[in-house]
């Protein structure tokens, strides 16, 4: 049997962290199952989804390397929606209703009065065709709800394991709104059918959606797929993941230098007991990926936890991988070398690579000491051992040591108090640099 997964976003925000991670665990679960990943655009929403986020989507998608096999998107489907309406319709299994927003509202305020769960009543069921023809010809347009059977839905879930909803205590849900639009489960379940898709993952927060679509994939005579529901992320307290934590549109997570592949090796394990471990490819991420390893417990997303391990994916990061991410004209291996084990971010090995080539004004605290290093620079091109050289000539012939030593021809040098081994450093600044910075001049 082909395997067919989806990751249906909507394009109305860019992606965060959380969708991410369920774009990323579809992607695993469809290679390593040997299938492909349908890109759905859920963009029925025609307000809020915008070329821009659907284009963003694609880009951030990208980005993390997870490439689908389909793009699709729901505004091209209306025939196919109507087709399935139709369908339903004639079925029995969808009746036209036309209480507007507040007679709902007020009847579910006076259903919560009542100390009654707030269930759609199914009055609109009862009406008779000459009411019907009044609310037409007052000018009302019906919404079109789905007869649920009142039955106990029931699903091996390949993460909660089983799962039974009583759907009798749901209200009918609106698949058509007056205004002719379909919401979500329709457009959803007829997309999952024709698009043959045989593996549903998605958030926790669809585990009643998904007991409502089994029934609609069954009176649109169709199989049910597998379903596999993931727990949300949480922030680092516990708390849902907030805006204001930063850092968790994958958009800035790119902008702040952080590595796509440091994104995918920490989703690609959060909320299972397995370690976070830094992966370099795709590839490893799939090799070690088991879906029954995430449990039904709350993953929490901790920003500091993603930069800790950008941090040691750089570390051992090698030229040849770095050159790219880096971008930057004149860097070279020797660079890279020297500071990778320094910086977290790119952006930080950015920083680094303009501390080399300057300008940098260099802090001077005690000008005559510095003028007195300077005179025990040694000769010719610099080397690694060149530093050593000099440090031991500044120390033997000046009397000084340890910090009072080091950190002010560092902070000379750089205008940092800390970084990457002085001996790379002094290297790559070179002589002339070196000199006009410990003449205190910006160079
Ligand atoms: N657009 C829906 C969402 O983002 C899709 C849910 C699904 O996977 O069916 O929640």
């Amino acid at each position: 049997m082909t395997v067919k997964f989806r990751f249906a976003p909507s394009p109305t925000g860019f992606l965060h962290v959380g969708n991410a991670r369920l774009a990323l665990i579809n992607w695993l679960y469809a290679s390593k199952e040997g299938g492909g990943m349908v890109l759905r655009l859920d963009d029925t929403d025609t307000e809020r989804s915008t070329e821009e986020y659907a284009e963003g989507i694609q880009e951030d998608l990208k980005w993390l390397g997870l490439e689908w096999s389909d793009l699709r998107k729901q505004s091209d489907r209306g025939e196919a929606y109507t087709a399935a309406f139709e369908a339903l319709k004639a079925a029995g299994r969808i009746y036209p209703c036309y209480e507007t927003g507040e007679e709902l509202e007020y009847k579910r305020k006076r259903q919560l009065a009542r100390k009654l769960p707030p269930v759609y009543d199914r009055s609109a069921l009862k009406l008779s065709d000459e009411e019907k023809a009044a609310f037409e010809a007052e000018g009302r347009k019906p919404h079109w709800r789905f007869l649920l059977d009142q039955e106990v839905v029931a699903w091996d879930d390949k993460v909660r394991g089983r799962v039974e909803v009583d759907c009798a205590s749901m209200s009918d849900p609106v698949l058509i709104r007056s205004d002719g639009r379909p919401l979500y489960h329709l457009p959803s379940v007829v997309d999952d059918i024709d698009f043959q898709i045989s593996h549903v993952i998605r958030g926790e927060d669809h585990v009643s959606n998904t007991a409502l679509h089994v029934q609609l994939f069954k009176a649109l005579g169709a199989g049910v797929p597998e379903f596999a529901h993931l727990p949300l992320l949480m922030g680092p307290d516990g708390g849902p993941l907030s805006k204001r934590e930063g850092s968790q549109s994958l958009r800035e997570l790119r902008e702040s230098g952080i590595d796509p592949m440091s994104v995918n090796s920490l989703l690609a394990r959060l909320g299972t007991s397995d370690n976070v471990e830094v992966r370099h490819t795709l590839k490893e991420v799939v090799e070690g990926f088991d879906i029954t390893r995430f449990s039904r417990a709350a993953a929490k997303f901790d920003p500091a936890e993603l930069m800790n391990l950008n941090a040691k994916l750089l570390h051992d990061m090698p030229w040849d991988a770095a050159r790219d991410k880096l971008a930057i004209d004149g860097a070279d291996e020797a660079f890279w070398l020297a500071i990778r084990g320094n910086v977290s971010t790119m952006l930080e090995a950015r920083e680094w690579w303009d501390v080399v080539t300057g300008p940098v004004s260099p802090v001077v605290e005690d000008q005559a000491f510095l003028t007195a290093a300077l005179a025990l620079l040694p000769e010719g091109p610099f080397n690694d051992d060149s530093w050593k050289q000099w440090t031991t000539a500044v120390k033997d012939e000046l009397g000084v040591k340890g910090k009072a030593l080091f950190l002010p021809l560092r902070l000379a040098l750089t205008a940092k108090p800390h970084g990457p081994e002085m001996n790379k450093m002094l290297v790559l600044i070179g002589r002339d640099k070196a000199m006009a910075r410990l003449t205190g001049e910006t160079a």
